[in-house]
C-alpha cells in the first residue's frame, strides 16, 4: 500500500504524463505547477507525436479538417485524450482527474498505482475495523480512554473504507471500460470525431463524408466520421482494457512496480486503439464502409450492452472525484 501510495504521489507531482512542447510556443504558457531543473528527466517528458505517426495509425480522434487536435499553448499535436493542464502548463496523455487527496493529477502514468493504492488502503481499513470490533467485543472493561480510542478509529476505518472501497471500485470500472473521468461525465452523450483509414473513401465523390489523406502517403486516404452518441471508441473489450491500464499479467495487476503497459506505446499515443473492433467497425458500417462480420457484430453488440450498462454501476460505486480547469479535447 506504502508503495502504490508514493508512485501515485511521485507521478502526480513531476510525471503524471507529460507531452513534449515546441520550443517555439507561446511566452505565458508556464503553468503554476511546473517544476523545471533536475526534476524534469527527459525521461519523463516524452516528445509528442510528429503529424505523420497519426496517420500511421487505423484511426485517431480528429477535428473537421482530419488533422489530430492542436494545442495552441505546447504548439503539438495532441495524442488523444491528452488534456492541457493550467496548472503544468502541458498537455498530459490520458488526463483522468485531480485528485484532492493525493493533491496532484492522475493520468497516464500513476493511474495503476492510484486504482491499487485505493484497493489496498480499502482492505487496509477493513483489517483494521475487524481488529477493532474484535477488541470492542470482548468482555473485557477498558478504561474509557481506550474505548473512546477505539470507537474512534472504527469511525475512520469505516469512513476510508467507503471512501477508498468506492473510488477505487470506480477506477476498476473505468479501466475496465477504457474510459477517463472526464470521458465518463458525458459519456452517454459523448460523440467522437475521428479519421478512420479507409481505401474505397479514395473516391471521395459522392461520398456521403469528408475525407482526408495522409501528409506523406497519398495512398493512405481516411474518412471522417463521427460516432454514435455514447459510443466509446477506445473499448478493445474488458480483458485487453485492463491489461492495457494494469499489465500482461497477474503480478502486475498486484504489484504496484511496473509502469502501465499505457507508458510504452511505440506511437507515443497513449490510446492506441485495438485495430478493426466494434465500435469502429460500427462507425464505418454506418457510414456505408463495407459491413461487420457476424462474430464482429455480437462482439459489438456485446460491447454496447455493458456500455449502457455501466454508469448505474459506476453510480452505485460512487463517482470518482471532480475534475477543474482543463481544456476540452477540442482546445
Ligand atoms: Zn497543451
Amino acid at each position: 500500500m506504502i508503495t502504490s501510495y508514493i508512485r501515485v504521489l511521485w507521478h502526480a507531482i513531476f510525471d503524471p504524463g507529460f507531452v513534449g512542447q515546441q520550443p517555439g510556443r507561446k511566452s505565458g504558457s508556464e503553468g503554476t505547477w511546473q517544476r523545471p531543473g533536475p526534476w524534469q528527466t527527459p525521461r519523463m517528458v516524452r516528445p509528442s507525436p510528429p503529424l505523420e505517426s497519426f496517420y500511421d495509425q487505423d484511426f485517431f480522434v480528429c477535428d473537421a479538417q482530419g488533422k489530430p487536435i492542436w494545442c495552441s499553448e505546447c504548439q503539438i499535436w495532441k495524442p488523444d485524450r491528452a488534456r492541457h493542464s493550467k496548472e503544468f502548463g502541458r498537455c498530459i496523455r490520458r488526463f483522468d482527474h485531480y485528485c484532492p487527496w493525493v493533491g496532484g493529477i492522475v493520468a497516464e502514468r500513476n493511474f495503476k498505482f492510484f486504482i491499487q493504492f485505493c484497493t489496498y488502503a480499502a482492505l487496509f481499513s477493513l483489517v483494521s475495523l475487524l481488529v477493532v470490533a474484535y477488541f470492542l467485543s470482548r468482555k473485557v472493561e477498558y478504561r474509557w480512554e481506550r474505548t473512546v480510542h477505539l470507537s474512534v478509529t472504527a469511525g475512520l476505518a469505516v469512513f476510508f473504507m467507503f471512501l477508498a472501497g468506492g473510488t477505487g471500485l470506480s477506477g476498476w470500472l473505468l479501466a475496465a471500460m477504457n474510459l477517463t473521468t472526464l470521458d465518463n461525465i458525458h459519456q452517454k452523450t459523448n460523440v467522437w470525431q475521428v479519421a478512420v483509414s479507409t481505401e474505397m473513401a479514395k473516391r471521395s465523390e459522392g461520398c456521403a463524408f469528408p475525407t482526408v489523406t495522409a501528409p506523406k502517403d497519398c495512398n493512405r486516404v481516411f474518412a471522417i466520421l463521427k460516432s454514435p452518441a455514447g459510443c466509446n471508441p477506445f473499448d478493445a473489450g474488458l480483458m485487453e482494457n485492463l491489461r492495457q491500464v494494469l499489465g500482461r499479467h497477474w503480478w502486475h495487476w498486484v504489484l504496484p512496480l511496473r509502469n502501465s503497459p499505457l507508458c510504452y506505446s511505440d506511437t507515443g499515443n497513449s490510446d492506441k486503439p485495438h485495430p478493426g473492433f466494434a465500435c469502429i467497425e460500427e462507425i464505418k458500417e454506418a457510414a456505408g464502409l463495407g459491413s461487420m462480420a457476424p462474430e464482429t457484430r455480437s462482439a459489438c453488440d456485446r460491447l454496447r450492452r455493458r456500455q449502457r450498462r455501466f454508469p448505474q454501476l459506476l453510480a452505485g460505486a460512487g463517482a470518482p472525484l471532480k475534475t477543474v480547469k482543463v481544456r476540452s479535447a477540442g482546445g
